[in-house]
């Protein structure tokens, strides 16, 4: 056997090991595309937009063919230009991810670690408990009260290790926002060591008079970030494209850890046309206002209980037990339909729905009609 120059003699014959914590992700899993003997399902699982991209972004993406052996700029000094414009934010506050995912993971690899604690609602986004973990850092989850955000339990789960916490608003998959006044009152009560990363996916979709995506809050201090999406009303998520608002000092340390061309060149073409095109967003809005309302009108006379919800799709409890909604799931998977299992959210009684086209939202409801009436 050939000897080993390195390493302690003990390990000597144990394989590559990651850090503790990495081997307690369970793995993400996306939204199903496909299903077996269905030529074309009705995908309502992954949250992506009904009406699709702007053929202004579709444009942009396909100009950049013939210049794809150049690097992309890495500054993304456009794209943040367009965002800061749009927004009314300084361009030197936005720091660009290849996803908001990847902004919410590498906040987690800069701020927090082994011994640290990050914090999030139990109902949260999945992707808070995974980048926690593949930091080094332990996840904590606040309760919820009624599939909400509880700003009391959430301050009251803070500690001296405690370094971010992290809070989608509105939330997935619950649909529930906390109001601008209560978001407010969860910065003021936060140590100021602690970085409160208000993760705003959904922002444009909301139309409550009381909700703010919180960069007043980054403006105000130096421990607020906010994160936003290209993936969700502006219906890029195949390119992967997210930005965050962010103190000086954060801005600073994201450009140290991130990947010197994180965005492809056609992304962030694309990302530029599609601000560009506000009448795209609007229209956007307002079929997911009109359908949601429908949907949830439709689905509640089927005696089916639906959360209020502020954003592009509606969770849906299908009765005391996960077998009724795993029962519905797998009819509805019959019929062509794909709808998101909550297992992971612990909700497994529920499903969630995506809002899409007039004709899928008719199919939904005229397929779950036929299920309840059968059953
Ligand atoms: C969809 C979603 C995002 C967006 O993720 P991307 O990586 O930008 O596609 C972020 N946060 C929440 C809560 C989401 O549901």
């Amino acid at each position: 056997m050939p000897s080993r120059l390195r390493g302690a003699p003990k390990g000597e014959s144990a394989p590559p090991a990651p850090r503790p914590g990495i081997l307690d992700i369970a793995p993400y899993v996306g939204g199903d595309s496909t299903l077996p003997g269905i030529a074309k399902p009705i995908k309502l699982a992954s949250n992506e937009s009904a009406l699709g991209p702007s053929p202004l972004a579709i444009e942009a993406y396909k100009a950049c063919a013939a210049r794809l052996h150049r690097y992309p700029d890495g500054s993304h000094e456009k794209l943040r230009a367009a965002i800061g414009e749009r927004h009314g934010i300084d361009p030197a506050a936005i720091v660009c991810g290849n996803g908001s995912d990847e902004i919410l993971a590498m906040l987690a690899k800069a701020y927090a670690g082994p011994g640290d604690e990050v914090l999030y609602s139990a109902h949260g986004f999945l992707v808070y408990p995974i980048v926690a973990l593949a930091a080094g850092a332990t996840p904590v989850a606040a309760a919820e009260k009624n599939l909400r955000a509880d700003v009391d339990a959430l301050l009251a789960r803070v500690t001296p290790r405690t370094r971010i916490l992290y809070l989608a608003n509105p939330n997935n998959p619950t649909g529930s926002y906390i109001p601008a006044a209560e978001l407010r009152r969860l910065r003021d009560g936060l140590p100021p060591d602690v970085l409160l990363v208000i993760d705003s996916a959904y922002a444009e979709f909301v139309t409550e008079s009381d909700y703010s995506p919180g960069g007043e809050l980054v403006a105000a201090g130096d421990n607020v970030v906010m994160t936003r999406t290209f993936s969700k009303i502006y219906a890029l998520s195949a390119l992967r494209l997210g930005w965050a608002y962010c103190p000086p000092a954060v801005a600073d340390v994201l450009n140290r850890v991130r990947g010197p061309f994180n965005i492809n060149q056609p992304v962030q073409e694309a990302g530029i046309a599609a601000l560009a095109d506000t009448a795209a967003v609007n229209a956007a809005r307002g079929h997911n206002t009109r359908w949601r309302g429908w949907l949830a009108d439709a689905l509640g006379k089927l005696g089916l209980t639906v959360y209020p919800s502020a954003a592009n799709f509606l969770l849906v409890e299908f009765g005391a037990s996960p077998a009724e909604a795993a029962a519905a799931d797998a009819y509805l998977r019959s019929e062509g339909i794909i709808l998101r299992r909550m297992e992971p959210y612990s909700l497994g009684q529920c499903l969630r729905v995506t809002i899409g086209t007039e004709a899928e939202m008719k199919a939904l409801v005229a397929a779950l009609s036929r299920y309840l009436a059968d059953k």
